[in-house]
């Protein structure tokens, strides 16, 4: 079988500024992958790609289930089993998040609303169903809502950019408690972040360092102790990997993606 998600060479440009630069990820069915790179490394541009934003030059490939994935238009992607988390996931005045998932759901051809029923009971979101999305929740809630959407909608791949940024101790804890319960045989997760801490709670099958727009290695739970305690510059130094000296340069803010604080 296909893995769920399958990188070689990808290479994303904007202008003469690379920002991948061969990026290569194997991801099967039924695992979580933890992607873990310093801030400018290209994490978001990775998310942003293969959800289909445009703007960028992309070379490569990359394939959802074996299906040519930058091929296809944004809601084509979305159809076929990609989603994306917010980092900072946006509040919906006036739509409540049982209309949004029965929405979601009828878009994908399935009536009832059974699932959205036992997945909310899972996920502790029950109460969060009659009200606006996203209205009045805190970090942690918002993130468990994310995830329990994501769980509605039965991805193939789910990708959580930085989803534990800006959240306290006890809600990373519960966040990644939440990202646990998601893992299904059906469905591969990428998640992304530049802190270690999440390791902590959350035991990916592989985990994969990127740098400079490309993985630089990957393995099991040995690099989140490496990362733990020495940082990535402990990785760059065992690598022999030298600091390029433009990593992180100004361009516009992107709302959806970047830290709104230095945390
Ligand atoms: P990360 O999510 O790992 O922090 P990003 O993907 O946001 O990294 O950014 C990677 C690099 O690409 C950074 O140097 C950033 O400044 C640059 N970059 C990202 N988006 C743009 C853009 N729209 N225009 C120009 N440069 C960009
Ligand atoms: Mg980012």
């Amino acid at each position: 079988m296909a893995a769920a998600l399958q990188i070689a060479g990808l290479e994303v440009r904007i202008g003469d500024k690379e920002i991948l630069r061969g990026l290569d990820l194997e991801v099967p069915f039924g695992e979580i992958h933890a992607i873990m790179g310093p801030n400018g490394s290209g994490k978001s541009t990775l998310c942003h790609v293969l959800s289909g934003k445009t703007g960028y030059e992309v070379a490569g490939l990359a394939t959802l289930a074996g299906a040519d994935l930058l091929s296809m238009d944004v809601d084509e992607r979305a159809r076929e089993g990609l989603i994306l988390g917010f980092q900072y996931p946006i509040e919906v005045p006036g739509v409540s998040l049982r209309v949004l998932m029965e929405e979601a759901l009828d878009e994908r051809g399935v009536t009832g609303n059974e699932r959205i029923t036992v997945e909310a009971e899972r996920f502790d979101t029950t109460r969060f169903l009659e009200r606006s999305v996203n209205d009045d929740l805190s970090g942690g809630e918002k993130k468990r809502s994310e995830i329990f959407q994501m769980a509605v909608l039965e991805p193939k791949v789910a990708l959580l950019d930085e989803i534990d940024s800006g959240l306290d101790i006890d809600a990373v804890r519960e966040v990644s408690e939440a990202v646990e319960a998601m893992r299904s045989p059906d469905i591969a997760i990428v998640m992304i972040t530049h802190y270690s801490r999440i390791l902590r709670y959350l035991s990916p099958d592989k985990i994969h360092v990127m740098m400079d727009g490309r993985i630089i290695t990957s393995g099991g739970p040995e690099l989140a102790e490496e990362l733990e305690t020495g940082g990535y510059e402990a990785i760059r130094t065992r690598l022999g990997i030298e600091k390029r000296a433009e990593t992180v340069e100004k361009r516009p803010s992107d709302f959806f993606t970047d830290t709104p604080f230095d945390v």
